[in-house]
């Protein structure tokens, strides 16, 4: 029998196919920055046919293969082992169609991010999802890892932003449901299905997604506060008196925040370091003298009701990007503690301050000496943990989970909230 990597450049042509030494050129994970590819093959197409005559093929094999969007993934997704087939959406990264009557937009899965959102927004529009990794992950990406972001809060999580999906089966076939409709009962809603589910089903080769206009007024604050209760109160009361403006609630640990703004970070503190809780918040509305009057009148009330203890406003994009760099500069952990444990839960907020607490104590009776951050996106009930206690071996990796995790099931949060299961959480303690 002919090989299946002979076979695939045979049907596909050789520009589709990187053999086996090929493809090692290629890095294996854009998060880990580090190892380069060792697969068997990596495939290209650059349509939805394409696609599927790769897994017709790989199919009759009996192949393993992975999708691959643009590697960002935080859970080991796109490990792919050397027996293993790769095939990249790369080359299908076209925006086929902006649909301004519709407010929707039809891409492949290949399309970048960042990409969607700068072409939309020379069209004053916007597609909500936002994420650190912008500049490299990819529509298909995001449909399969159900991303959540910055501004789940007001726009929602990955599946609410797909409104049509093309997928293609292990087998080679094509389900298509491109569909722009907001309402359609017409039988079940397959497209659900594939949505979060990392490949494992199928691959996502095409979406029609939601937009929206694009904010024409922008506020964003840094906020100190004395207590948890108060992050509460006031996640409340923006919700309440900001005119569903709210895009962005992070809540940030003191520890955190002093780690980022402390030499050698680039970033001076925006406000002192000696409060216990930071909330970076942002709004998005439609009239910038109008809201910015909202805005400043929501922080004169927290002020004077004592809920927060200090704050201020960016001024201009140097102290946007500042208070920003802030947040979601997170590569600085790994550049200062080695080895780091990175966990994505969700829970419930009023679970969140005991919870902390909780694991915090019980890693510090193991580990007197480690380091431990936590911060996230407060408004959807995710945040993301960083444990670092010296060691990396597995039986820590264990160790370590079992006090994330345990004390996570008896509140009934889950062990992850959008960064996925991958291959990472395989030999775990769950
Ligand atoms: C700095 C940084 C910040 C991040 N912030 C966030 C955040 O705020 N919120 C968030 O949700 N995530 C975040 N992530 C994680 C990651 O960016 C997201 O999971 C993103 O959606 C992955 O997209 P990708 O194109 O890189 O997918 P990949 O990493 O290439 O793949 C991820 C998974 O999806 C599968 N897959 C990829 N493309 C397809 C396809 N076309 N069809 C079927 N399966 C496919 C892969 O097999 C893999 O299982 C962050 C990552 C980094 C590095």
């Amino acid at each position: 029998m002919m090989s299946i990597v002979q076979k695939l450049i045979d049907s596909l042509g050789k520009e589709c196919v990187l053999t086996h030494e090929e493809a090692a050129q290629r890095i294996a994970s854009n998060w880990q920055k580090a190892g380069n590819l060792d697969c068997l093959a990596l495939i290209r197409p650059k349509n939805t046919e394409e696609v599927s005559i790769a897994l017709q093929i790989c199919n009759e094999y009996k192949q393993p293969v992975v999708p691959h969007g643009g590697l960002t993934g935080v859970s080991g997704g796109v490990h792919t082992a050397p027996n293993e087939i790769a095939i990249s959406l790369e080359r299908m990264n076209q925006i086929e169609e902006i649909d301004e009557a519709n407010q929707t937009v039809t891409v492949q899965a290949g399309v970048i991010l960042q990409q969607l959102q700068q072409i939309l927004a020379e069209k004053n529009l916007l597609f909500p999802l936002d994420l650190g990794a912008k500049g490299s992950c990819m529509i298909g990406g995001n449909i399969a890892t159900n991303a959540g972001g910055l501004q789940a809060v007001r726009y929602g999580v990955t599946r609410q932003l797909v409104l049509g999906l093309e997928v293609v089966l292990a087998d080679g076939t094509v389900l298509s449901s491109m569909n722009k409709m907001m309402k359609n009962n017409a039988g079940y809603d397959l497209k659900q299905l594939f949505i979060g589910s990392e490949g494992t089903l199928g691959i996502i080769t095409r979406a029609i997604l939601k937009i929206e206009d694009v904010p024409k007024s922008k506020n964003t604050a840094f906020v100190a506060l004395n207590s948890f209760a108060d992050t509460v109160k006031l996640l409340q009361l923006a919700k309440r008196e900001l005119n569903n403006q709210l895009t962005t609630y992070e809540l940030i640990w003191q520890d955190y925040y002093t780690l980022m703004t402390s030499k050698p970070s680039d970033y001076p503190p925006p406000l002192p370091q000696n409060y216990p809780y930071f909330v970076l918040l942002e709004t998005f509305g439609q009239n910038q003298e109008e809201d910015n009057v909202l805005f400043e009148k929501f922080l004169e009330k927290s002020f004077e009701t004592n809920l927060i203890a200090d704050a201020v406003l960016a001024q201009n994009q140097q102290e946007l990007d500042w208070f920003w760099g802030i947040r979601e500069q997170v590569e600085f952990i790994f550049s200062i503690h080695k080895p780091v444990f990175l966990f994505d839960i969700s829970l419930a907020i009023s679970d969140m301050e005991v919870y902390i607490e909780t694991v915090k104590t019980d890693l510090r009776r193991h580990w007197p000496e480690m380091y431990f951050y936590a911060f996230g996106h407060m408004g959807d009930g995710n945040l993301h943990l960083f444990v670092s206690c010296g060691e990396a071996n597995h039986q820590t990796k264990l160790r370590v989970e079992e006090i994330i995790f345990v004390p996570l099931q008896k509140i009934g949060g889950s062990i992850t909230a959008e960064h996925g299961i991958g291959v990472e959480k395989k030999n775990g303690y769950i």
